[in-house]
């Protein structure tokens, strides 16, 4: 049976929704608030469980046309002692994707008529025959089923389910890539990830001619100006290429984002209220320190499709996708969390068990974790 499906959000999540709904041969119609050609900027980590949802959404190749393979990590302290080398050949490659082409690539996945922009859903009324909801031009509309993947601060998600605890605000990230000279220099196919008290610092070289680099500070230590000029007194003084990096920036010709406020929601009991679901940040906002935030929602995009195709009730079929993403979901949230106390540490002792953590217990106890997210992603 072909759905009317109607999605809030046109993220990487909404529009991987739609794209999955689209290939199972349902009817997707995304609402996005913002405008069209909203700017996108920065870049992220695609691990291969998101490679591999991307595949089964149909932008495999175009994503990986543009994205740039990582082979090896290395990390360092914050005045350049070396902590460890990781190689990530075991896992497949792990790939930087620019979040606008990203998008563009769903975007692209999509007939035009199936994204409505500048158009935001501003309430849902579950039926037990349809839903029903409201637009922001007072229009009321009805589909068989609705989507919430209105992110993080997902205003859906506080009307299906009241007051659920908000996001909680943990680091700031700022983001920026500049062009690679010889201060800058750092192999292909290398990512390095500084680590200081508090504050990190992560590179990787996209092309001969371009780095990309993410910066995160505690939240409690945000610097005194906004922009990214007031990351010198930050990271001004660590080691290079880092403050190199950081200073090239400066520059106001290069791209750059921030700061964005990264915060975690606490995992949710339930996802479904009927006809309706939530999917991506709006279900599992989680700390970007696995890098798995989008790999997720893609996912869950797959899942969602699958469970729609599997001829149960539409409410059934949304049971059956939270039950089989929620916990899994819940997991990823939990390690992401542990991650983050242990890189974002401040406290002296925590950073020196840090260094021995990542030298030695990430690989052997982290890589086989994102094995078996990327394992359950493929079956
Ligand atoms: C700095 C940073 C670095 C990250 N790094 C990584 C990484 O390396 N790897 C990774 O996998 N993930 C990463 N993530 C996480 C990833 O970006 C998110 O998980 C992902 O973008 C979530 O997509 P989404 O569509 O659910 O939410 P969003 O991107 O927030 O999209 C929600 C959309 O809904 C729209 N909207 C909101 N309300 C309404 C409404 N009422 N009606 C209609 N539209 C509405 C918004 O305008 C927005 O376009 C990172 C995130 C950040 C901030």
């Amino acid at each position: 049976m072909s759905l009317r499906v109607a999605i809030a959000g046109g993220g990487i999540a909404g529009l991987a929704t739609a794209a999955a709904l689209l290939r199972a041969g349902h009817r997707p119609q995304v609402f996005e608030r913002r405008e069209a050609g909203a700017p996108a900027g920065g870049a992220m980590m695609m691990w291969p469980n998101g490679m591999a949802a991307l595949e089964a959404l149909g932008v495999g190749a175009r994503v990986h046309a543009g994205a740039t393979a990582v082979r090896e990590v290395e990390f360092r302290a914050q005045h350049g002692r070396a902590l460890a080398r990781w190689s990530l050949a075991e896992l497949g490659h792990v790939h930087v994707v620019f979040r606008a082409a990203l998008l563009q690539a769903l975007r692209d996945a999509l007939p035009c008529e199936c994204v409505a922009t500048g158009t935001a859903v501003v309430s849902a009324r579950p039926r037990a025959d349809a839903v029903e909801f409201t637009l922001d031009d007072g229009s009321h509309h009805v589909a068989d089923a609705l989507v919430a993947c209105d992110g993080v601060h997902s205003r859906l998600r506080a009307q299906l389910f009241g007051a659920v605890p908000p996001p909680q605000l943990h680091q700031l990230a700022w983001l920026a890539t500049v062009p690679h000279d010889d201060l800058v220099a750092i192999p292909h196919g290398v990512a390095i990830g500084s680590l200081g008290r508090g504050q990190r610092f992560c590179a990787a070289r996209i092309d001969d001619a371009r780095v990309f680099w993410y910066a995160t500070v505690n939240a409690t230590r945000r610097p005194s100006e906004p922009g990214v000029v007031a990351l010198a007194q930050v990271f001004g003084d660590w080691h290079e290429p880092v403050a190199a990096l950081v200073r090239a920036a400066e520059d106001p010709a290069v791209e750059r984002v921030g700061p964005v406020e990264l915060g975690e929601l606490a995992p949710l009991r339930h996802w479904c209220r009927g006809r309706v679901t939530l999917l991506g940040d709006a279900a599992h906002a989680c700390l970007p320190d696995l890098g798995q935030g989008a790999g997720q929602a893609l996912h869950s995009a797959v899942v969602l499709a699958q469970c729609l195709g599997e001829g149960d009730d539409v409410a059934t079929a949304l049971q059956r996708y939270e039950q089989r993403r929620r916990r899994a979901v819940a997991d990823v949230m939990r390690t992401s969390r542990l991650v983050a106390s242990l890189s974002m540490s401040e406290a002296v002792h925590i950073a020196s068990l840090r260094e021995l953590v990542v030298g030695a217990l990430l690989p052997t106890l982290g890589f086989p974790r994102i094995e078996s997210i990327a394992a359950h992603a493929r079956a």
